[in-house]
């Protein structure tokens, strides 16, 4: 049995780029995996099935969508009533645009919040009960180093992540005598179809080409100048999740490859 065998994981947004990755590296230490977010239901099934073929552990997909409230309490009962319990949380869908912040869509700005942030605090609210009840949990938040530092055109976004760090510091400071630790994942850029999607919009708002928008803008801010992988990230909230993870909470530990060190 893995270190997480017994364990079960809800990762938000895991039909995709490092949500999928957690849910995999989780399930290779053992953990039956909530999956949650958009997609075919083909794709969908193809992830889910290779995750309980590859690591032997049951996933289910839940398909809550991270605006709404009451789908994201539902989606944290699926993990308890499946599994019998939600340990883990990993509160990681998102969505990004990008534009002039006097042109910036009330309606984007809005959906931004929604998703990126305020579901978190949703998802908290659900899971924790059963985490106290049971004396054990992990709360990880996946913030950006856009939750230490802005770039233009990205207000929501960079607000968003701002407030998910503060959300992480007062869960932490609320959690910790129950052994609950609540901490954020700050990536630079990862290779994903988040980052892939927001070059066209990048492009135009900075009138560049694809390729000074990949090394000019992108990874102009990440001094190794290399795309971080999801895999990475993701064997980041293996540690927090293990025994020697269980002193660090209310952190914001930068995956960055040196960006926020600027
Ligand atoms: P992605 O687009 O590959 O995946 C996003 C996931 O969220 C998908 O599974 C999608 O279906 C899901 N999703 C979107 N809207 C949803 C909704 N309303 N309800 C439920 N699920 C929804 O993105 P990614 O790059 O893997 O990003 C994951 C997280 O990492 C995001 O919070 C993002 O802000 C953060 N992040 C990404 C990067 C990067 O460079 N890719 C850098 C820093 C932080």
């Amino acid at each position: 049995m893995g270190t997480l065998g017994g364990k079960s994981a809800v990762v938000t947004g895991s039909t995709s780029g490092i949500g999928l990755a957690y849910a995999r590296a989780f399930a290779s230490a053992g953990a039956n995996v909530v999956i949650n977010g958009f997609g075919t239901p083909a794709d969908i099934e193809k992830e889910r099935s290779s995750v309980e073929r590859d690591f032997k552990v049951k996933a289910v997909h839940s398909s809550a969508d991270r605006a709404k409230s009451d789908e994201i309490a539902k989606m944290i009962a699926l993990g308890e009533e499946t599994f019998g319990s939600a340990d883990i949380l990993v509160n990681n869908a998102g969505i990004q645009f990008v534009s002039p912040i006097e042109e910036f869509p009330p309606e984007k700005w809005e959906a931004i919040i929604a998703i990126n942030l305020s579901s978190a605090l949703y998802a908290i609210r659900a899971v924790v009960p059963g985490m106290k009840k049971r004396g054990w949990g992990r709360i990880i938040n996946t913030a950006s180093a856009h939750s230490m530092v802005a770039s233009p055109f990205k207000a929501a976004y960079v607000s968003a992540k701002h407030g998910i760090a503060g959300l992480t510091k007062t869960a932490a400071l609320e959690l910790a005598t129950f052994k609950i630790t609540c901490n954020c994942i700050s990536p630079g850029y990862v290779w994903t179809p988040l980052a892939e999607k927001q070059i066209p919009d990048t492009m135009k708002a900075r009138k560049l080409t694809r390729e000074q928008v990949i090394h000019d803008v992108l990874l102009q801010a990440q001094p190794t100048k290399e795309f971080v992988t999801s895999e990475q990230v993701a064997a980041l909230a293996l540690f927090l999740c293990s025994d020697d993870g269980a002193q660090i909470t209310g952190a914001n530990i930068p995956i960055d490859g040196g960006w926020t060190a600027a």
